[in-house]
């Protein structure tokens, strides 16, 4: 089938794509490289996987589809031979308390199939093994293994009123759709703090069932359903991850004091294959538990532990050995829930998907990032195609066909700047061919370290009495295989130790839609003050949160349509277009240009507008420096992915007297290109008298630091001790550390 072997892109204009035009070969390993900004993620997710969305839900029956928002073609003239995409992302697997290691991969599955056959006594059928079936799971804790409450303090702030605000959930915004409920409901008091309920008003405002109401006055609507907070809140999560990770934050949990955390009850806990319990089998580290199943042999028991077999060897190859089946999912780091992710889709028998990865290396040490070469191959074997967004070399060197997005980074990016072979990306002009070839040629200077930290006989996790000095002045990399112990060291010992660190990690900098760029950095409040100056005006005027904003969508720029089965979808404001503004507030005019103007210029483009006001300029230019002269002013933080969040933290944190400084693989989503430039910031940090601590596992950056302290030497159990510590070269003369080989072969 010639006619199908590519896919096809024409005239491609999502976010900063430059009517792009290009063909994908199918079936192959496809990498999409280019700097940060340049475009990648806009092709790749926002145009061949949303458009693959689309696609299946036209194919749902118009009865359905009435039910159903529009959801938008993405802008592009035409995608041809498309076929259903899975998307294996880092966005953690849900906060659903019932997922684990074990579920998410099925292996839990099997195994509580292997104890109903194989377990002594003989206790009966496989559910009586699960903790999702009433005949399995702990009665006291429903099989979830933990005790969940809501966390009122989070969810309310007393000394307000509903009408202020007193409703910290995002629904209830003033203005918002249930607010206005409450509102029309007329069964609470709006502007009563609710530090001023009874007990009877409080109970209701929290726990009232849902009912309909005759509205007071209605904006369009006879009736108003009522209904308590808490009561809504265990309503919209009942099996929805999505929901239930967002709303993560108004909930306590606890462990379960009757099953211990093990979320079964007393029956399940008792039956036995050599001498292992099903709870003690699902602690193993999955690389014991493959070995404990070598053990367990016989005609019954057999074709239960091949698929077993099969299924932890994926995990094994793919870097998670030390990970656990009872391991909650939400635990899981980005980078962990992709592998497992990738695992369960090893085994998956459908054929002529399209699997879009994004950056899959990220947390993987070198010596883990050849079996994912491996991995990635297999998947193209079993006749699918793969879009890989990667800017790891390891990666990248061992790709089908190679597409590099740029020039540069937002406007000055969005073109595709090479397509084809590996061979042919270094023999060709582009960034990415320059950069592969240049690896071999770096010179580097070593700093002498000021004085010394100690960590003394830490003990957490995997971590095996670890004593070790971390040199200040200096740039110190922590490397290792994944679940050495890094993390533990570094983020959860380290850390705790000495809370005047600055830590920049990639965690979201808001998942509020309504922070951005310029009220993150504090730009915002001058932009505010320029604009009133200018027009003679209030400041508050030009803020979408208060007076400005847009009555409809209370400053939102969009309206949040709620779906039974499917993610909530969000729709433009009608009212405003999206720009968050009543319309009175945008007839003023700074420089020829309103406030919802200067919102959409990207900080390139603010520098030369705003050239004569000098604080904001000063804000700007650390954007810039950071390399997000590309983001817009105005963009979602919550749109902004890892790496961004890490480097807009950088970027308010740059000139600031704290001279401990702590960052988790600062190079995720970076091009090397990128990766340069990160590395004159972080020296001229050093260079100015301040400690980095970085925790990476690109070979560029370790080679180039003053000190590498190495753990391992593999992960979980075997692992937590300190392998090597010195300048790069000592590194390289040590034997056992797989760091050190890889240092051994660039350094030569
Ligand atoms: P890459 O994946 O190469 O890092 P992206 O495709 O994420 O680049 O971004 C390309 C450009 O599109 C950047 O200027 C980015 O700021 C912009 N962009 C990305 N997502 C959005 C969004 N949701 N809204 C507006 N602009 C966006
Ligand atoms: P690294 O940062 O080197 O990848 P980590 O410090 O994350 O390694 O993990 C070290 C060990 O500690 C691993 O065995 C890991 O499974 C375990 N671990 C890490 N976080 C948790 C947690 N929240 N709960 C239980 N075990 C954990
Ligand atoms: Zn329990
Ligand atoms: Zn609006």
């Amino acid at each position: 089938m010639v006619m199908d072997s590519k896919i096809v892109l024409i005239g491609a204009r999502e976010h900063n794509l430059k009517n792009v035009s290009i063909e994908i070969p199918k079936n192959q390993v496809v990498v999409f490289t280019g700097v940060s900004g340049s475009g990648k993620s806009s092709i790749a997710f926002d145009t061949i996987y949303a458009e693959a969305q689309r696609q299946l839900l036209e194919t749902f029956s118009s009865f359905s589809r009435r039910y159903l928002p529009k959801i938008e073609k993405p802008k592009i003239d035409e995608i041809r031979n498309i076929s259903p995409v899975i998307k294996i992302d880092q966005k953690r697997m849900g906060e659903n308390v019932r997922s684990t290691v074990g579920t998410a991969t099925e292996i839990s599955t099997y195994l509580r199939l292997l104890y109903s056959r194989c377990a002594e006594p003989m206790v009966g059928p496989s559910f009586y093994f699960s903790f999702n079936n009433p005949e399995g799971m702990c009665p006291e804790c429903s099989g979830i293994g933990n005790k969940i409450t809501v966390n009122l303090d989070a969810l309310l702030d007393i000394d307000k009123s509903i009408a202020e605000g007193g409703i910290r959930h995002q629904n209830y915004y003033p203005g918002g759709w249930y607010w206005k409920s409450l509102k029309e409901s007329g069964m609470v008091d709006m502007d009563k703090p609710l530090k001023d309920f009874t007990k009877e008003e409080m109970n209701r405002l929290l726990y009232s069932e849902t009912i309909k109401i005759k509205a007071n006055e209605h904006y369009g609507l006879k009736y108003v359903t009522f209904e308590g907070i808490v009561t809504g809140l265990n309503r919209r999560q009942i099996g929805k991850d999505d929901i239930r990770e967002r709303e993560a934050k108004y909930f306590k949990i606890m462990p379960c004091p009757a099953c211990g955390g093990t979320r079964l009850n007393d029956r399940a806990r008792s039956a036995r294959i050599n001498g292992k319990n099903i709870t003690e089998l699902s602690a193993m580290e999955l690389t014991e538990l493959r070995a404990f199943l070598d053990t367990v042999t016989g005609p019954v028991a057999d074709p239960i532990t091949k698929p077993m077999k099969v299924r932890l060897q994926h995990l094994i190859d793919i870097g998670v050995g030390y990970l656990s089946l009872d391991r909650p999912v939400s635990t899981l780091s980005g980078g962990e829930s992709q592998r497992v992710k990738m695992a369960r889709q090893l085994t998956c028998d459908l054929v002529n998907l399209i699997y879009v990865f994004d950056e899959p290396s990220i947390g993987l040490h070198p010596r883990d990032v050849a079996n994912l070469v491996k991995m990635l191959r297999r998947l193209r074997e079993n006749g699918n195609s793969l879009v890989v967004v990667e800017h790891d070399p390891g990666v990248i060197e061992h790709a089908d066909y190679v597409i590099e997005m740029g020039p540069g980074a937002g406007t000055l990016g969005g073109q595709v700047t090479f397509t084809g072979t590996v061979a042919e990306l270094k023999s060709s002009n582009a960034l990415t061919g320059k950069y592969l070839n240049a690896r071999e040629h770096v010179q580097y200077r070593r700093r002498k370290p000021a004085g010394y930290i100690e960590i003394k006989n830490a003990q957490l996790h995997n971590l095996k009495d670890v004593s070790v000095r971390i040199p200040t002045g200096v740039l110190v990399c922590v490397t290792g295989v994944a679940g050495s112990g890094k993390s533990t060291l570094i983020n959860d010992i380290f850390i705790a130790e000495h809370p005047e660190a600055v830590v920049i990690d990639q965690s979201p900098v808001g998942r509020n839609s309504r922070s951005n760029p310029a009220s993150y950095t504090g730009i915002f409040d001058d932009l505010r003050a320029t604009y009133a100056k200018a027009t003679g005006t209030s400041a508050n005027l030009f803020s979408f949160n208060s007076d400005g904003g847009c009555p409809k969508c209370g400053g939102s720029g969009f309206v949040e349509v709620e779906m039974h089965f499917l993610d909530a979808v969000q729709m433009t404001c009608d009212e405003c277009g999206g720009r968050r503004y009543k319309a009175e507030v945008l007839q003023y005019q700074y420089k020829g240009k309103n406030i919802a103007e200067a919102l959409e210029m990207t900080v390139d483009e603010a520098i030369q507008f705003f050239s004569g006001e000098r604080k904001i300029l000063h804000k700007l230019k650390k954007l810039q420096e950071v390399g997000l002269g590309y983001i817009t002013l105005g963009q979602p933080l919550s749109t902004l992915s890892g790496g961004e969040c890490q480097r807009i933290k950088l970027a308010s944190e740059l000139h600031k007297a704290g001279n401990l400084y702590v960052m988790d693989e600062p190079t995720t989503g970076l091009h090397m290109a990128d990766v340069e430039r990160l590395m004159g910031i972080i020296n001229t940090l050093v260079e100015a008298g301040n400690t980095v601590i970085v925790i990476e596992h690109n070979l560029d950056v370790i080679a180039a630091a003053d000190w590498v302290i190495d753990m391992g030497p593999e992960g979980g159990r075997k692992g937590g001790e300190i392998i090597a510590e010195g300048t790069p070269e000592d590194v390289a003369k040590v034997e056992r550390s797989y760091t050190g080989r890889y240092l051994r072969e660039l350094l030569q």
